[in-house]
């Protein structure tokens, strides 16, 4: 299987690879704090960094792949309590990069008027923000795509905001059932204008493919005034 986790960028000779792995590990060793949650988007703290934002639904492994690659436990909350997560949350990274906890979406539950409350305030907010850089979309690798997941991609194809799709918990399945998935979501993002052509496999907890999505990130950020 082509292994798309093993390069930042495929088109990066080995010096180059490994400075960007390298500008990765020094952002991501930086202080994060979170400093901001807006449930309105009248809210929104002033846009003066470059934002990443991280978008999935809910339980897909989203506040423990922002805790990885942080490398802090408890920054980012599981939807699963209560709090932070009706809203949008807002992380310092080192002054560089800011990163957004979108809250989880497609809670079967969820009243209708629930959902498109949500789906108003992110398309306002992913259309809107003019330091929003990139969305990091999340997919679990153990479950099939949900018309929640078709309808977010969709959102952000017409909100004209670069996505990066990232396959969680890849750890949980067997080689050949994350060789399909792989397929599977590379055919998916194909449909997708606003969509990167290259997708991250990633596990939190064995740490895979958390190193090549720091590198991917790192080129967002602010330059570092240390160098
Ligand atoms: P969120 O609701 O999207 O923030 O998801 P959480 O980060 O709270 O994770 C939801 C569930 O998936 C929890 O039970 C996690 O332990 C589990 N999980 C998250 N990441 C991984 C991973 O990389 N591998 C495995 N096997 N489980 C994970």
């Amino acid at each position: 299987m082509a292994d798309n986790t093993s390069e930042p960028d495929s088109r990066l000779d080995a010096s180059e690879e490994l400075a960007a792995y390298e500008s990765g590990r020094l952002l991501f060793a930086a202080p994060c704090e979170f400093f901001f949650g807006a449930q309105k988007l009248e809210q929104l703290p002033a846009p003066d960094r470059p934002e990443v934002a991280f978008a999935g639904r809910s339980n897909v492994g989203k506040s423990s792949l922002v805790n990885a690659l942080t490398g802090r436990r408890g920054l980012a909350r599981s939807s699963h309590q209560p709090g932070r997560t009706r809203q949008l949350n807002f992380f310092n990274l080192g002054q560089r990069l800011n990163l957004v906890d979108m809250p989880g979406y497609g809670y079967a539950e969820a009243a209708k008027s629930v959902k498109e409350d949500w789906q108003e305030m992110m398309f306002s907010y992913l259309r809107g923000r003019v330091t929003l850089r990139r969305v990091v979309l999340l997919l679990d690798t153990r479950i099939e795509f949900k018309p929640s997941d078709h309808e977010v991609m969709e959102l952000l194809d017409r909100a004209a905001v670069t996505y990066q799709v990232v396959l969680t918990k890849i750890d949980a399945v067997k080689p050949h059932i994350l060789e399909r998935k792989n397929e599977a979501t590379l055919a998916l993002v194909s449909k997708h204008p606003a969509a990167f052509p290259e997708i991250q496999l990633t596990s939190s907890d064995t740490g895979q493919g958390i190193p090549e999505l720091r590198a991917a990130l790192a080129s967002l950020a602010l330059v570092s005034e240390a160098h």
